[in-house]
């Protein structure tokens, strides 16, 4: 299936010279999301995964289904504030500023496998955090599965160590 078909590009949003990739065109056809998610749960499969973690809020509409359908466990990253107990946090860049993600201390048992989803990859930057979380719990990310990378922001290069599944590139 040729799911860029299924990938709205928005011009200018949210600010000039921004191409946005609209993914709700793909969620919202029920063969192509469907499509997708079976590509990432073989990749799962292969990979042994007991967990999925995915950070706030698409990487949860990409792992979710994902974690149903091998009937493992899916962890929540969220932003500062929204998690009611004990965290681990980290810090990450932004273009300005800085922002901050958190899981519950308790999310990962030390030497679980875990696939990070997200529908995404741009610089990398919210990837990267997400590992340094994964890690601080003790789990081991035995893969990172979006649906689409953006091959010119390079990315890739922050997640050198790391087994990376990516749909679709542009
Ligand atoms: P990054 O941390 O730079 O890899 O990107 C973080 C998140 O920003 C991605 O997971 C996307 O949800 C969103 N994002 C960045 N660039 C785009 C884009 N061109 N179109 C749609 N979403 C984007």
């Amino acid at each position: 299936m040729d799911l860029k078909k299924y990938i709205t590009i928005v011009p200018d949003w949210p600010k000039p010279g921004i191409q946005f990739k609209d993914i709700t065109t793909l969620m919202d056809n029920g063969d192509a999301y469907r499509y997708a998610t079976d590509q990432i749960v073989e990749y799962a499969r292969e990979r042994e995964i007991d967990l999925i973690v995915g950070p706030e809020a698409r990487g949860f509409i990409i792992g979710c289904p994902v974690a149903y359908s091998l009937g493992v466990g899916f962890a929540p990253v969220r932003k500062e504030g929204k998690l009611p107990r004990e965290v681990a946090r980290v810090e990450y860049g932004l273009e300005y500023g800085k922002d901050v993600l958190t899981i519950h201390k308790d999310a990962i048992k030390p030497g679980q496998r875990v696939l990070i989803t997200d529908d995404l990859l741009a610089t990398g930057g919210t990837i990267e955090a997400t590992i340094k979380l994964v890690q601080e719990l003790g789990g081991v990310v035995a893969g990172i599965a979006f649906l689409i990378e953006l091959t010119y922001l390079d990315g890739r290069s922050k997640l050198d160590d790391f087994d990376i599944l990516t749909l679709m590139k542009y």
